[in-house]
C-alpha cells in the first residue's frame, strides 16, 4: 500500500498484521469457487486479497471512507469484489443475500459494536450458510457459554438457540497492529435449519430472556413476576427458586413454548 492509514480507534481499527494468523482464519473457512462471500469491515485488505483468490465474489462493508477508496484502487481490477461503503449495523443484507445461494460471511469485528452485530445479523440467518468472526475472546466465551457458568447469559442462550457455534482457536494481541488490550478468538457461527426452530416467535424467547436476566443475582421467582406463576414454573419442570443463569436452552425454550401457548 501506497499510502499509510492511521488507525481509527473509533472504528475500533486493529489491522492482522499477523500472516500465519491470516492463513489460518483463511483455511477456517475453506472458500471455494462456488463460494459468495460477505466481508465485514475489510480494513487494508489483508484477509480481502485471500478470499479474492478463492471464492465466486467478495461483497465487502466498510464505514471508513479512506479505507473504501484505497481498496477500489488495490483490487480494482478484480471484478468478483464489490465495496459498500456503509454502517454495517444499518446494513439490509437482504439486498446482499440470495436464498439459491447462502453466503458465507467473514470479519474480522470491530470490538465496539460486536455483540450489537451478531443480534443484528439474527435477522439474516434464512440466508447465511456460515459466520466466521475474529471477536473479543470475552464474548466468545459468552457466545459458547454452558448454563451455571459466570458467562452464561443473553448472548449465550440466544445466539445459541439459533446457531451451532463452535470456538475454533485464540489469537494474541501481537497479531495485530496497533496491538489490542485485549486477547481475541475465532468462532464459527452455524445457522440452524427450520426445522431445528421450535418457537414459532423468538421475540418471545428474548423478551423472556432479558426479563429473566434483568437481575443476575435474583431467582426466576422475583425476575419474572407478572409473566409467571411459581405453580406454572412448577409445571414445567423448574424450580421458581433458581436463578437464570441455572437454566439450559431447552428450559428457556420450554417455558417459550408455554407463553406462546397461553397467548394462544
Ligand atoms: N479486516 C481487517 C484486518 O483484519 O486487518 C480490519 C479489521 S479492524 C478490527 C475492523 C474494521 O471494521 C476496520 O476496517 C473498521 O474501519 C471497520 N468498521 C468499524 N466499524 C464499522 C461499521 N460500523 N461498519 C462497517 N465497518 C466498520
Amino acid at each position: 500500500m501506497n499510502i499509510r492509514h492511521r488507525p481509527r480507534k473509533r472504528f475500533g481499527q486493529n489491522f492482522l498484521s499477523d500472516r500465519n494468523i491470516v492463513a489460518k482464519i483463511i483455511q477456517a473457512l475453506g472458500a471455494g469457487p462456488q463460494d459468495h462471500v460477505i466481508e465485514i469491515g475489510p480494513g487494508q485488505g489483508v484477509l480481502t486479497g485471500e478470499l479474492l483468490a478463492s471464492a465466486a465474489s467478495v461483497n465487502a462493508i466498510e464505514i471508513d471512507r479512506d479505507l473504501v477508496s484505497m481498496l477500489q484502487q488495490k483490487f480494482a481490477v478484480m471484478e468478483s469484489f464489490t465495496i459498500h461503503e456503509s454502517d454495517v449495523l444499518k446494513t439490509d443484507f437482504n439486498t446482499l443475500l440470495s436464498a439459491q445461494n447462502p453466503v458465507r460471511i467473514i470479519g474480522n469485528l470491530p470490538y465496539n459494536i460486536s455483540t450489537p452485530l451478531l443480534f443484528h445479523l439474527l435477522a439474516y440467518l434464512h440466508g447465511i450458510k456460515d459466520m466466521l468472526f475474529m471477536l473479543q475472546l470475552e464474548v466468545v466465551d459468552r457466545l459458547v457459554a454452558s448454563p451455571g457458568t459466570k458467562n452464561y447469559g443473553r448472548l449465550s442462550i440466544m445466539l445459541q438457540y439459533f446457531c451451532q457455534i463452535e470456538k475454533l482457536f485464540t489469537v494474541p494481541p501481537g497479531a495485530f497492529s496497533p496491538p489490542p488490550k485485549v486477547h481475541s478468538a475465532i468462532v464459527r457461527l452455524i445457522p440452524k435449519t427450520s426445522d431445528q426452530l421450535v418457537l414459532q416467535n423468538p421475540v418471545t424467547l428474548e423478551k423472556l430472556v432479558r426479563q429473566a436476566f434483568s437481575h443476575r443475582r435474583k431467582t426466576l421467582r422475583n425476575n419474572l413476576k407478572g409473566l409467571l406463576s411459581d405453580e406454572e414454573l412448577s409445571a414445567l419442570n423448574i424450580d421458581p427458586g433458581l436463578r437464570p443463569e441455572n437454566l439450559s436452552l431447552e428450559d428457556y425454550v420450554r417455558i417459550s413454548t408455554h407463553l406462546e401457548d397461553k397467548d394462544g
